[in-house]
């Protein structure tokens, strides 16, 4: 070998070594997710007509079948009732099933159960079954999974077991949130600039929004080792929006970067974490991770913070507001 080749095979498998070095400290952990998506047919449906909504469905939908990230929608049957809309509202739903994705109820109206009465929230629950479990009976599928609007569970322990058993016996399976990135919070201040074509504004909305569930992840995956002990089968919370019809590709990339691959519902529900004791009572809704630290005496601390100008912006408009803004409770 000529002195030039020897320095050219040292120099290669020198090479060789760094890449495979790299690639070992890049590797991440096997993780799962399962993606569920609230406020069904769409979260500013008081704000979309009919076909903006069949557009939006479509293309959110689209882009989950295209890259086969099982979901389910959870629906507030009361936005179905528009005038002159109603069958197309409906159409939305079916589309979720005709593309293969679930339905599952997330009450009529979206009460929080913190804020009205037991009764009157088990009959909220019971009005938001009728339709899709009719679209579901079509299909030969059973209603089988409920979300809690707010991710409020009961400001007191009797009125959360109370509750759970109600959901129980009417055949519910609750779903649970793990990862919760305030999408809804974007949605609305995302919506109006598109409307306004500032495309300035959308992508500075895009890019807070990718890197902030990004953060939400890093978080989250810290605290539940530090919980638990290990990263569960996580449960993300995202709102049916244009943001999301828009964009959810991106985030869906970003959690395939972190390692994770995508699962059904009913596979993350299988996780052991999802029986853990659970005690929590609050006036403010918040994920699984935080109840179970609760539960054990370990409130948890260092949540990344919500970007504060967004919040802002979503004033401006006079859209939804959270009460703390700091630690997002869910819509
Ligand atoms: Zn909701």
């Amino acid at each position: 070998m000529k002195p030039h080749s020897v320095l050219l095979a040292i120099l290669c498998t020198l090479c060789l070594l760094a890449t495979s070095s790299s690639a070992q400290a890049t590797k991440q952990p096997d993780r799962q997710v399962a993606v569920t998506i609230d406020d069904l047919p769409a979260g500013m449906s008081d704000r979309l007509p009919a076909a903006d909504i069949t557009a939006m469905t479509a293309k959110l939908l689209g882009t989950l079948r295209d890259q086969k990230i099982p979901a389910v929608g959870f629906v507030n049957e009361r936005k179905l009732y528009k005038l002159g809309e109603v069958d197309e509202r409906i159409k939305a739903l079916q589309m979720w099933l005709d593309y293969g994705f679930d339905l599952g109820n997330h009450t009529f109206s979206h009460p929080s159960l913190n804020q009205v009465g037991l009764k009157a929230w088990e009959d909220d629950v019971i009005q938001g079954e009728s339709v899709i479990k009719l679209l579901l009976a079509q299909r030969n599928k059973k209603l089988r999974y409920f979300r809690h609007p707010f991710l409020d569970t009961g400001r007191d322990l009797q009125t959360r077991r109370q509750a759970e058993a109600f959901l129980v016996e009417r055949g519910y399976r609750i779903a649970p949130v793990t990862l919760d990135g305030w999408d809804w919070m974007y949605a609305g201040v995302y919506e109006d600039a598109k409307k306004r074509g500032d495309t300035a504004l959308q992508q500075d909305l895009v890019k807070s929004y990718l890197s902030y569930h990004d953060a939400v992840c890093a978080y989250t995956e810290k605290l539940a080792v530090q919980t638990i002990g290990y990263e569960p089968k996580q449960i993300l919370l995202l709102h049916a929006s244009q943001l999301e019809a828009d964009h959810i590709g991106e985030l869906m990339d970003m959690l395939r970067k972190r390692g994770y691959r995508f699962i059904t519902l009913e596979e993350a529900l299988g996780d052991q974490a999802y029986s853990l004791p659970d005690m929590y009572v609050g006036e403010e809704g918040t994920g699984w991770l935080d109840h179970w630290a609760i539960t054990i005496g370990k409130p948890p601390q260092g949540a990344p913070v919500f970007p504060q100008w967004v919040i802002d912006r979503s004033k401006v408009l006079q859209l939804p507001q959270a009460t703390v803004p700091v630690t997002p409770p869910a819509q």
